[in-house]
């Protein structure tokens, strides 16, 4: 038996794994894609305490390396049950495996809505972005749109008007669905516009694979292209949670609905990371979360005897 199983092999999980194991603790992260989540998708990070820049590549591979040395057990592999049997869990992965532990750590985080377009994928980071708190530096005094409408569309419009010659606001409904008092302080900015009513059909990219413009589509089928250096998708974020709502409570949105304690409401199950009911979702916010579900993880075994 495990001291400690984490799900999701993100920043979250692997600070909670390297607080857990420094605690003395055995522990198993499983991931089912790749360890580092979501930031191995961004090719510069330039917000990360105490270091100019880096990749989220490199700062994946540099977090895995040292899980591994600090003696953490890791497996490529998805969680799809966990059972709660008071004084130990099981955790079953997707090949059908059961594994045993004392505690529970949650760090699956979130995915991102993509709108689907070809070559979003390619050119995320090369003028795509899912983050203006990550990349609206990079944009400063640029044209950029942003895909949405909703309050997080609305939060990072006013964002990069701030830093960003213009911003087009793009919504493909005939009105923003986020609160008006953000729509007013967003829309008095002289900077800032909006299209509504609008589809957006194809990116347009350079020779490099850099984002060019974004074209538009309106309901009587008028097609125009917006040259723009940035685009911003913010159309939502897709927690993975519901396999894990028998032991983990979810708030109407999905999210783990466990406080800044990281608890749940079921005794030696954590939640950690962007997965958990929250209103900043970062890098430090994650790794803030791991170090204290792992140090209440540690705290619940020991007093187990
Ligand atoms: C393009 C992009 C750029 C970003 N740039 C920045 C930046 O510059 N600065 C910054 O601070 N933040 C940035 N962020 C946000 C930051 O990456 C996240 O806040 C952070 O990664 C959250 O960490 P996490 O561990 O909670 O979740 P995640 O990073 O989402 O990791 C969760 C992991 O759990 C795994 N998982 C999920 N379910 C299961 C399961 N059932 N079994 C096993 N594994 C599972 C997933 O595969 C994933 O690897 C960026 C995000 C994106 C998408």
């Amino acid at each position: 038996m495990y001291d400690i199983i984490v799900v999701g092999g993100g920043p979250a999980g692997m600070t909670a794994a390297l607080y857990a194991l420094r605690n003395g603790k055995s522990v198993l992260v499983l991931e089912k894609t790749g360890f580092g989540g979501q930031i191995t998708h961004s090719p510069k990070v330039e917000n990360w305490p105490g270091t100019l820049r880096m990749s989220g590549n490199e700062y994946a591979e540099a977090f895995l390396e040292q899980i591994l040395e600090q003696g953490a057990e890791v497996d490529l592999n998805e969680a799809v049950k966990i059972e709660d049997h008071k004084n130990y869990k099981t955790v079953t992965t997707a090949d059908g495996e059961t594994r045993e532990a004392k505690a529970v750590i949650l760090a699956t985080g979130v995915r991102h809505r993509e709108l689907g377009l070809a070559g979003e994928r390619e050119m995320t980071g090369e003028g795509v972005s899912y983050c203006a708190v990550c990349d609206g530096d990079f944009f400063k005094d640029r044209k950029v749109c942003v895909a949405g409408g909703g309050n997080s569309a609305l939060q990072e419009a006013l964002l990069l008007a701030g830093k960003c010659s213009e911003v087009i606001m793009l919504q493909d409904l005939p009105e923003f669905t986020g609160e008006k008092k953000l729509q007013e302080l967003l829309f008095a900015r002289p900077n800032v516009s909006a299209r509504t009513g609008v589809k957006i059909t194809d990116l347009e990219m350079d020779e490099n694979v850099r984002l060019t413009g974004v074209t538009i589509e309106n309901a009587a089928g008028e097609k125009e292209t917006i040259d723009c250096e940035g685009l911003f998708v913010a159309i939502g974020l897709i927690p993975e949670n519901e396999a894990f709502r028998n032991v983990a409570a979810l708030d109407r949105w999905g999210y783990f609905d466990s406080p800044e304690s990281c608890e749940t409401d079921t005794h030696g199950i954590f939640a950690a990371g962007d997965c958990r009911a929250k209103q900043i979702r970062q890098l430090t916010t994650a790794v803030g979360d791991g170090s204290i579900a792992a140090l209440a993880a540690c705290r619940y075994i020991d007093a187990m005897g």
